[in-house]
């Protein structure tokens, strides 16, 4: 029998435990067309917190009793599919569970880059896309630019400090408490802010004397209020997330939205999936820079299927520096 985490129900406000259940499924063989995975890695996100809610988003809401799903790393243990043999490793969103029966048109098998099969959930993998096309291509980010991005310690936003360096900008980075800043200042960030130490605003006033031209936005919320007081003119925001207020009923007011007229702010939102078709071009710059250590991974592993929910809310809490994921 496999094993999957089920949403057992909703919560509101910070998820609990109670809100997932594990439970014993029934794999059918692999029918046509089709592999079973034993999987080997899970990744845990923020976004999975939308999930939760029964609200129509760019992902389907997770369904009360029904299994749940999210980026995992597996080996075929068996196939029914052309082109996959039992030991490929492949990446697939038959995550929150041990064993999955899936159609290999929905599996990919992992290229050879030469590095360990979990940089596929990190900075060679969603993380990694979100934070190079989110900086490059979303907010048009280039050389010379004044960048801010918050989060800067977790798996998007420490990869996007070291692309920007590897561009050569300058680097203004927040995170929660001094491990994590010394970790991100490790990475290159020229100016790291601890923003539960003093309110950003003024710690990101005092950072950026000259303003900013480019804001990597992870958090919402106070950060993103912040980074619209400081933008120079014709800054640019890429709005990625807003962890911030994930957990809340409404989003944080912010009063500095006005600022966006009078600086001629351009903001831009962004889902991943919409770069997928441009891997190839994410791969010809990232895997070079993974490979020779100008971008450098870090994960926090939590061990065993039966932890993944506790990973999870880890997220709402800062219990990771770089990517969390699940080692089963
Ligand atoms: P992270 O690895 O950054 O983990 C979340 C981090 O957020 C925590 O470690 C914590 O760091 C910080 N955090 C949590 N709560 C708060 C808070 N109230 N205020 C400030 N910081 C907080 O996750 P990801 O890198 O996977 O995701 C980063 C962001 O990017 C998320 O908002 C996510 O939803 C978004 N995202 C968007 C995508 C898209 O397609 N648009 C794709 C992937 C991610 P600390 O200890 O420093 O507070």
């Amino acid at each position: 029998m496999a094993r999957a985490w089920h949403l057992k129900s909703r919560p509101e406000g910070l998820p609990t435990s109670d809100n997932f259940e594990l439970r014993e499924v029934e794999l059918p063989p692999p029918g046509e067309g089709s592999i079973r995975v034993r999987n080997l890695w899970l990744s845990v996100d923020p976004y999975m917190r939308g999930r939760m809610r029964d609200v129509k988003s760019y992902v389907p809401p997770f369904q009360v009793g029904d299994p749940m799903d999210g980026g995992a790393i597996g080996e075929v243990v068996e196939s029914n599919a052309d082109d996959f043999v039992p030991g490929d490793l492949v990446q697939h969103m038959a995550g929150w569970r041990d064993e999955a029966v899936v159609s290999a048109r929905t599996a990919n098998k992992l290229p050879d880059l030469g590095v360990p099969p979990e940089r596929f959930l990190g900075v060679l993998g969603v993380t990694g896309i979100t934070a190079y096309f989110g900086l490059l291509d979303a907010a048009r980010a280039k050389e010379g630019d004044i960048l801010f991005v918050s989060a800067a310690a977790g798996a998007v936003g420490s990869t996007v400090v070291q692309i920007a360096k590897a561009k050569g900008m300058t680097v203004i980075a927040s995170a929660g408490g001094p491990e994590k800043c010394d970790f991100v200042r490790a990475l290159g960030a020229d100016q790291v802010i601890d923003y539960k130490a003093a309110p950003i605003l003024k710690s990101l006033a005092a950072a950026a004397p000259d303003g900013i031209d480019v804001y990597f936005d992870n958090v919402g919320g106070d950060h993103l209020d912040a980074a619209l007081a400081v933008a120079r003119n014709n800054a640019r925001f890429a709005i990625c997330g807003m962890i911030e207020s994930y957990n809340k009923a409404e989003p944080t007011a912010l009063r500095f939205i006005m600022r966006i007229i009078a600086a001629r702010i351009a903001l831009k939102g962004f889902i991943v999936f919409d770069y997928f078709p441009r891997m190839a071009e994410f791969y010809a710059e990232m895997g070079p820079w993974v490979a020779s250590g100008t971008v450098k991974s870090r994960e926090t592993i939590v061990d065993g299927l039966e932890k993944a929910p506790d990973a999870f809310l880890g997220l709402f809490e800062g219990a990771n520096t770089g990517k969390m994921l699940v080692r089963l």
